[in-house]
C-alpha cells in the first residue's frame, strides 16, 4: 500500500476520577478485585475501564471486549442483590468479522507460550492455538468457529493437549487432548 492508517488501542477515560479515593491503575483503568470491587466501599467497575486479578491466568487483565463488558455485569448484579458472587475470572473472548472472515479469539495468552498453527494460513480457514504447560491457554480461530466453540471448555479447564493431534485441522481439538 502507498499509504496505512493504523487506529490501535484505547485508553479509559478516568481522568475524572482523580482525587475520588477510587484506586486507578498504570493504564488509567479502574483497578477492581475479583468480585469486580473497587477501592471505594459499595462501587464496581466492569467492563473496557477496569481490570481485574484473573487466577486463571496469573495476572491482572484489561479486557477491551464486548463479551467482558456483558459478563462482569452478573458477578455485579449478584452482589448487589445481596448474593455472595465467585470470583470473576473468564475465559475472554471476542469475535470480529474482518474482510469477510469470521475471527474468534478466547482464552489470553503471552508471547512465551507455545504456538501451534492448524491449517494453513494461505487458505480461508485455519486456526492458532497456544499451550503452557502443555494445557491449552488460547485460540484464534478464522472461519474455524467449531474449533473455537470446543477450545472454550478446553481452556477453561486448562487441558492438557496433544502438540501432534493439534496440529492436525482433521482431528476436532476436543479430541486432540493428551491421555
Ligand atoms: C472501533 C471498535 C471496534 C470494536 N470491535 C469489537 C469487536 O469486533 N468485538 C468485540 O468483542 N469488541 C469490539 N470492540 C470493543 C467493544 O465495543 C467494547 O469492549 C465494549 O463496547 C465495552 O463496553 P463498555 O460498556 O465497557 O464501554 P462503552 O461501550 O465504551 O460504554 C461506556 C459509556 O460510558 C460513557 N461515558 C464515558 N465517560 C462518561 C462520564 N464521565 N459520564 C457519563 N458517561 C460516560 C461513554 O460515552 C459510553 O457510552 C470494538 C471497539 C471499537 C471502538
Amino acid at each position: 500500500a502507498d499509504a496505512v492508517v493504523v487506529g490501535i488501542g484505547a485508553r479509559p477515560a478516568t481522568a475524572w476520577l482523580a482525587g475520588s479515593g477510587i484506586e486507578l491503575g498504570v493504564h488509567r483503568e479502574v483497578v477492581t478485585d475479583d468480585r469486580l470491587r473497587t477501592s471505594a466501599p459499595d462501587v464496581y467497575a466492569v467492563g473496557d475501564c477496569a481490570s481485574f486479578p484473573s487466577g486463571r491466568y496469573g495476572e491482572r487483565l484489561l479486557v477491551h471486549h464486548w463479551d467482558n463488558a456483558v459478563q462482569g455485569p452478573r458477578t455485579v448484579a449478584a452482589a448487589l442483590v445481596g448474593e455472595a458472587p465467585e470470583a470473576y475470572d473468564p475465559v475472554p473472548y471476542f469475535w470480529s468479522e474482518q474482510f469477510g472472515r469470521f475471527v474468534q479469539y478466547a482464552g489470553h495468552h503471552a508471547a512465551a507460550d507455545e504456538l501451534i498453527w492448524r491449517g494453513d494460513p494461505a487458505t480461508p480457514s485455519w486456526t492458532v492455538c497456544w499451550l503452557r504447560d502443555g494445557a491449552l491457554v488460547a485460540v484464534l480461530a478464522v472461519g474455524r468457529p467449531r474449533d473455537l466453540a470446543q477450545s472454550r471448555k478446553l481452556i477453561d479447564a486448562a487441558t492438557p493437549m496433544d502438540p501432534a493431534l493439534v496440529t492436525d485441522p482433521a482431528v476436532p481439538l476436543k479430541k486432540a487432548v493428551r491421555v
